[in-house]
């Protein structure tokens, strides 16, 4: 950014903190740091805080620490110490600007100062509800932030009528001498509120925040962030709120700093004023752009272009919202309708190919009982079988295409999908229920979406969904084989065989820095896709989330750690991961999303590392199940020492192989050990490591380390012998 702008930022923050301190000190002077602070109507406290600081700000005295960071945070020259590394300059300013704004409206709130006339004020979560739905899924293309007045009331109204023209929901915020477009639009009588699109927010420049807040919170609704995750919240609102600030007149040091924070949150500034500098940078988005604008007529069109197309919405007939921005959304147990598979009950999704004359393309069928035979709150088997003709359909494109189910699923509002395979486990919301989204709907996503995606190869689509028990259980007896087939194609293959691996970034919506490695001896970490599937997928979508990866130059043979790897790596995770070990627990080991089939963690006491199956709800040797584990390995964060893994790579001989491989395992449960003991077996035997398999504890051994240890030292396993792991 340029400096004059960055300066301006800089400056317009710093008065916004001291502003924000003072009050506080005030505040706090008169009611004690206990005295309640808070929005109302909302779940998310102080949202900007939230998302961004990971605070729940509910006291005065809470604030404190949001003050303290600002100050740190706050830069004190151009610099290069930076929020946003990768966004530039200046956006640290920015974001200071926001949490000090932030905590200043809230200190108005407990003043029941900000409660004014003709105003929204703060945006409630209501709102955000509904609005920001037609927000997300397209009908609303986005939103417009108007900072202070028109030159001229015929501009005014120009600029309104065009944004309306486009369902752009416009905000109006005064200057500092509290005047904006509503006046200019009042005069000439133009309806303002909800309805019509044009919503005065508040009397001055702070009151941006709460449209602000009303976007971030976005991210934290229907893009499933943490709080705290304040990359991920920033990116959410980058990636999927249309929205833009135009600014009139010359832009003073507040606005600057305003500017600054809607910019690192993606919205670009259009500014009608010709003193204005221009920053538009060059990269993979232009969304950090300040832009000048001084043609009243262009300046609509000017926005639009700066912030991009809006998305296109396929048309899937189903009673509920249906868009990417729900991909990441959960459905917490208090608002599942019913749930199928995880741990309580068989789901399990096939996709086949068929002969062209064997399907009815749009056949879906649906047979057993529907959800509305569940109770709320209840638990329903389900079998998702997916059968696809088509003139260029190859058995080897079944396991990508029933990998999208997946995605497809989770993009219908109120309707959530985790696992693959015949480890689904699936929520239908009460809301998604009321809204009358039933079983066949599956099937309608489904069949618009792989027409829609892979029209080119897919000509007929059909789908039965079941829910008899028995039918159920038929499908998975049907589908285990065809998924050890596709399995078994990619044996006796060899990473030193090729000289590419491939790449899956399908799961970055829900773990937005997170990229999985496939190579042929080591599976994507769900289980269901493997090098020749990263290969199949790119042969169909060479733009897709499967790309060739050359290896290059290798850095480490036995952690498995390539030059080409590790910068593709690292320029597909946001810059999060630097390096990359295919074959290693502890040193830059893989990313996890969250669909991993098992979780490796290291046992320290007994020099090995144990292994727990999505399926086993007990206890581990390491004090967590593999519930508690998995909140702690997702997210696409490298956490050394626990790792996120498809099963079969447990057999693979590049299994931990950088900490000596399967000797290492001393732990894993019982019914995954007999479900995998052939393999094991084969695989021990190549090692050289005789009635192994028998050696590795179980829960019947124990879910203690002591009674683990007791048993490692009785059968004499290896791993108490071998080289420290760590
Ligand atoms: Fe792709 Fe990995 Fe997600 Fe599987 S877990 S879909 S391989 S990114
Ligand atoms: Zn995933």
């Amino acid at each position: 950014m340029s400096r004059v702008v960055i300066s301006a930022a800089i400056r317009g923050a710093t008065a916004f903190v001291a502003e924000a301190e003072t009050n506080l000190d005030a505040a706090i002077r008169d009611r004690g740091e206990d005295h309640k602070v808070e929005f109302p109507g909302t779940a998310f406290q102080l949202p900007m805080i939230h998302a961004l600081m990971g605070l729940e700000v509910t006291t005065l005295g809470g604030l404190k620490p949001v003050i303290a960071h600002c100050r740190e945070l706050l830069p004190a020259e151009p610099s290069e110490k930076l929020w946003l590394p990768y966004l530039g300059a200046g956006l640290d300013a920015g974001v200071t600007a926001l949490l000090a704004m932030e905590a200043t409206c809230a200190l108005r709130y407990v003043d029941a100062e900000a409660i004014e006339d003709g105003f929204t004020g703060f945006i409630s979560d209501t709102i955000l509800r509904e609005l920001g739905i037609q927000l997300v899924d397209g009908r609303m293309p986005g939103f417009a932030a108007v900072l202070g007045p028109a030159p001229t009331d015929e501009v005014a109204l120009h600029v309104v009528r065009e944004l309306q023209k486009r369902s752009i929901l416009t905000f109006l915020m005064c200057n500092s001498d509290g005047v904006s477009m509503r006046d200019q639009l009042a005069r000439q009588d133009v309806e303002l509120g909800w309805d019509t699109y044009i919503v005065p927010v508040g009397r001055d420049t702070h009151s941006a925040i709460y449209v602000l807040d009303w976007a971030i919170r976005g991210g934290l609704t229907f893009g499933g962030h943490k709080k705290g995750d304040w990359e991920s919240c920033l990116r959410y609102c980058r990636e999927r709120i249309f929205a833009f600030g135009i600014t009139f007149g010359p832009i003073p040091d507040d606005w600057y700093a305003v500017g600054a924070g809607a910019i690192a949150m993606g919205f670009p500034v259009i500014s009608d004023h010709e003193s204005t500098p221009e920053v538009r940078p060059t990269g993979v988005t232009t969304y950090e752009a300040l832009v000048r604008q001084t043609d009243p007529e262009q300046i609509v069109p000017t926005c639009i272009e700066v912030r991009g197309v809006k998305v296109k919405v396929e048309e899937v007939d189903i009673p509920v919202s249906f868009s990417p921005a729900f991909e990441g959304e959960r459905i917490r147990r208090e608002e599942t309708y019913v749930q199928f598979g995880g741990k309580y009950s068989k789901a399990a999704e096939l996709l086949e190919t068929a002969e062209l004359d064997e399907i009815t393309d749009g056949e879906i069928i649906v047979r057993g009982q529907d959800i509305d035979a569940a109770e709320a709150g209840g638990v329903m088997d389900v079998g998702i079988h997916i059968r696809v003709a088509g003139r260029k359909m190859k058995a080897d494109f079944d396991g990508i295409f029933e990998r999208q189910v997946h995605r497809y699923c989770n993009e219908a509002m109120g309707f959530m999908h985790t696992g693959q395979r015949d480890q689904i486990w699936c929520r239908v919301s009460k809301t998604a229920f009321e809204a009358g989204f039933r079983l066949k709907h599956i099937g309608t996503i489904l069949h618009a979406k792989l027409h829609d995606d892979y029209g080119a190869i897919v000509d007929k689509v059909a789908v039965t969904i079941c829910t008899d028990p028995a039918e159920v259980q038929d499908l998975i007896d049907h589908a285990v084989p065809a998924f050890a087939a596709r399995d078994e194609r990619v044996a006796g293959m060899t990473d030193e065989s090729v000289d590419t691996f491939y790449s899956c970034t399908l799961c970055q919506s829900f773990a937005p820095n997170h990229v999985c490695m496939i190579t042929p001896e080591r599976l994507g970490l769900c289980g269901a896709y493997n090098w020749l599937d990263g290969q199949a997928a790119y042969e169909i979508n060479p733009t897709g989330c499967n790309q060739p990866v050359v290896k290059g130059t290798c850095i480490d043979q036995q952690r498995g750690e390539w030059e080409g790897v590790n910068q593709f790596v690292y320029d597909h995770s946001n810059r999060g991961v630097e390096r990359f070990s295919a074959y290693s627990l502890m040193e830059n080991p893989m990313t996890s999303c969250g669909c991993f089939e098992c979780i490796v963690a290291i046992v320290p006491e007994a020099n090995g590392v144990m292994i727990v199956n999505r399926e086993y709800p007990g206890e581990t040797p390491i004090g967590m199940p593999f519930s508690t584990l998995a909140g702690s390995v997702g997210g696409g964060a490298q956490t050394p020492g626990f790792l996120g893994v498809g099963r079969l790579y447990l057999t693979s001989k590049k299994f931990i192989s950088a900490e000596g491989g399967l000797s290492r395992l001393v732990w894993m449960p019982k019914d995954l050990k007999e479900a995998m003991r052939e393999r094991l077996e084969q695989c021990a035997a190549d090692q050289g490591l005789d009635g192994f398999v028998d050696k590795i504890g179980d829960e019947t051994v124990g879910t203690t380390s002591e009674a683990l240890l007791e048993h490692l030292a009785k059968v004499g396993h290896p791993a108490l012998e071998m080289d420290p792991i760590f």
